[in-house]
């Protein structure tokens, strides 16, 4: 269908038996069975490149004031907000060798942050820090990370390569104890988890993944030491090397110019193309983002984020793709403001705007990619919100490459399977020297709710089979009743957004000001189970029903790879601006009715 031909209701009828057709070439049976969690199944895929082998030390036996399980930006905000309340022991323990989360991992050659830096970098207000990029990279983001952690003095106390292995509350001390994989055994009065949304990578299982001879790796665990140059580029160890990179989502997106740049020859196997949009990086100065008086980055990331959540402003202040396309994120966010109105007007029109959207896109592959077969195999068929939307003035470009070839894995349900000497797909081995996993995260996977890290609360209940029969339970998504003094950041029941960051510092300050009210109190923080029934109820009332969206959308890790996804009430209904006013007003008039005397149980 071209970009220019009218939407008809013939031409919707139309794209709509397109997507119904490349959704059934793509669906798997195995679902998301398909995937290895690298973690458990191939050890070495997820050792830390960065730090080497943990140094020996002695293991941890003391007190303090609050654990903070994680060390990414979370966690560094949890602990940045907690030191602006007072608060003076908290540990922060860490997997990584540093702070940094995501930005510790991800290191890959060409890594950016797609959300505009200026709203994605969190408290530029309290550090002075401007970055001079639209688009920050990744190791910018990093030390940015380290920048908030120096600033708030978090490293005296904290364990890195180190792993939380349990946390038990003791009911008759009013304390957690907490366990890690070093021997570690202390006490914390609080504890705050941050433990992520995409911490766990994972890896195709592939028949025959294990057999590879060649070197072989994932994007989050980037092997410089073989490849050479730096995530600016540079990769010398990859000249006269075939190299295969597996996956095109926003990580391949990135990664495959840079490979193609070095590499002998790149193999970019494809199973699902990507929607790819303009970037348009540029430098900026303190003038162009406004940062003129205290306080400016709040006011544009409130903006931003007011945008992305659906709400209407008077000024774009961002003005990029992200916000110019913020009425589709709709089906993407559960927590995005619907303007009410007739729901199958608002349907049709919105049905009209994808299909809009998605033809400029598509129209985009035509225009940069100079071979007609290989950009037709480059064209997303599915609706906007289907897939993580990405941005790129490099990718689609690299396509014209001689020494690049997209291997289109579609209709085999991607890499068939893998030999001593490289990937086989239909008839063809593609011998390779090097393969490179750009397979992404088990999304909002996290050990507390796999059972890897076992939470054990009032009476020794396992959170995890406290919420295994009738779903989660939470007062806002960060207290439960049956576990005192435990705050969970970033998770469920609360509300998200594209710029996670944002999200993030807002549960921080939350879980700040829930710490510093029962030190003052001497109280623990436990919601009763009339307040996570209120939650829950104020969670149903309008929540979307997004149930045959996501139904009919290709398969990723949106819709449990096909499945669909269940129309429970897991976010706030109205969009995360919205959430975080509530939070600021709840904190204001009801705080104290969570709080309790340290030798009274919450019934
Ligand atoms: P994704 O899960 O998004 O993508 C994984 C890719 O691997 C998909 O293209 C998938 O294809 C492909 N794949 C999986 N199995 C196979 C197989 N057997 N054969 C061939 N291909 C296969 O991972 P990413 O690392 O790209 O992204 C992870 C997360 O990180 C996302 O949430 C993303 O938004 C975020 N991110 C954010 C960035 C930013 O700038 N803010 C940058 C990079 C990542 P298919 O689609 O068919 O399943």
């Amino acid at each position: 269908m071209a970009h220019s031909q009218p939407l008809t209701p013939e031409a919707l009828a139309e794209l709509r038996e397109r997507y119904r057709a490349e959704r059934e070439r793509r669906v798997r049976p195995d679902g998301t069975r398909q995937y290895l969690r690298a973690e458990a199944e191939f050890g070495s895929y997820a050792d830390d490149p960065h730090a080497g082998p943990a140094a020996e030390r002695e293991p941890v036996r003391d007190s303090v004031d609050v654990a903070v399980v994680g060390g990414g930006f979370g966690g560094i905000l949890a602990g940045a907000r907690l030191r602006q309340q007072g608060v003076e022991r908290v540990r922060v323990v860490e997997k990584g060798g540093d702070f940094g989360g995501t930005w510790y991992w991800n290191r890959y050659p060409g890594i950016h942050c797609d959300v505009e830096s200026h709203v994605y970098l969190p408290m530029l207000d309290e550090t002075g820090y401007v970055p001079e990029w639209k688009y920050a990279p990744g190791e910018e983001i990093r030390r940015h990370a380290v920048r908030i952690a120096e600033k708030s003095d978090l490293y005296a106390d904290a364990l890195f390569s180190t792993a939380v292995t349990s946390l038990t509350w003791d009911e008759t001390a009013q304390v957690w104890i907490v366990t890690t994989d070093r021997g570690d055994e202390f006490r914390a009065t609080y504890v705050v988890t941050a433990t992520g949304t995409l911490s766990e990578l994972k890896l195709p299982g592939i028949p025959g993944i294990e057999k590879f001879r060649g070197r072989t790796f994932h994007t989050s665990r980037w092997d410089y030491a073989y490849t050479g140059g730096t995530a600016n580029g540079g990769l010398t160890g990859l000249a006269d090397q075939r190299v295969g990179v597996v996956g095109t989502g926003a990580t391949g997106v990135q990664v495959v110019p840079m490979l193609a740049e070095d590499a002998g020859h790149l193999y970019v196997f494809q199973r699902t193309p990507s929607s790819v949009d303009v970037r348009a990086n540029r430098r900026t100065t303190a003038g162009d983002v406004g940062a003129d008086h205290h306080g400016w980055a709040r006011e544009r990331r409130d903006n931003f984020l007011r945008i992305v959540s659906g709400e209407s402003v008077d000024e774009d202040l961002v003005a990029d793709r992200w916000t110019s396309s913020a009425a589709l994120l709709e089906k993407l966010l559960p927590s995005f403001s619907r303007r009410g109105g007739d729901p199958a007007a608002f349907e049709a029109a919105y049905e009209i705007a994808d299909a809009a959207k998605m033809n400029e896109l598509r129209a985009r592959v035509d225009e940069i990619v100079t071979d007609p077969d290989t950009a037709a195999r480059l064209k997303p068929w599915y609706r906007y919100a289907c897939k993580r939307p990405t941005f790129s003035d490099l990718y689609l470009q690299t396509f014209n490459r001689d020494n690049v070839t997209l291997v289109d894995t579609a209709d085999t349900h991607g890499i068939e399977r893998m030999t001593e000497h490289g990937v086989v797909v239909g008839d063809t081995e593609y011998a390779l020297d090097c393969l490179i996993f750009a397979t992404g995260f088990s999304v909002g996977v996290s050990g507390i709710h796999s059972g890897r890290l076992p939470v054990r609360g009032r009476g020794g209940i396992l959170l995890r089979d406290a919420w295994a029969a009738r779903g989660p339970r939470t007062l806002h998504g960060f207290t439960s009743n049956g576990f005192p003094n435990l705050i969970q950041l970033g998770g469920v029941q609360s509300a998200g957004s594209v710029n996670y960051t944002h999200v993030l510092d807002e549960h921080a300050v939350h879980a700040a000001a829930l710490v510093a009210a029962a030190q003052a109190e001497s109280a623990v923080v436990e919601p009763s189970r009339e307040a996570e029934d209120a939650w829950l109820a104020a969670l149903a009332v309008n929540a979307p029903d997004h149930e045959w969206f996501h139904a009919e959308c290709t398969p990723g890790y949106y819709n449990a790879e096909g499945r669909g996804r269940p129309n429970r009430p897991t976010a706030y209904p109205h969009g995360a601006a919205a959430f975080h006013a509530l939070l600021e007003r709840w904190r204001e008039e009801s705080l104290a009715e969570i709080l309790r005397p340290r030798t009274s149980a919450r019934a």
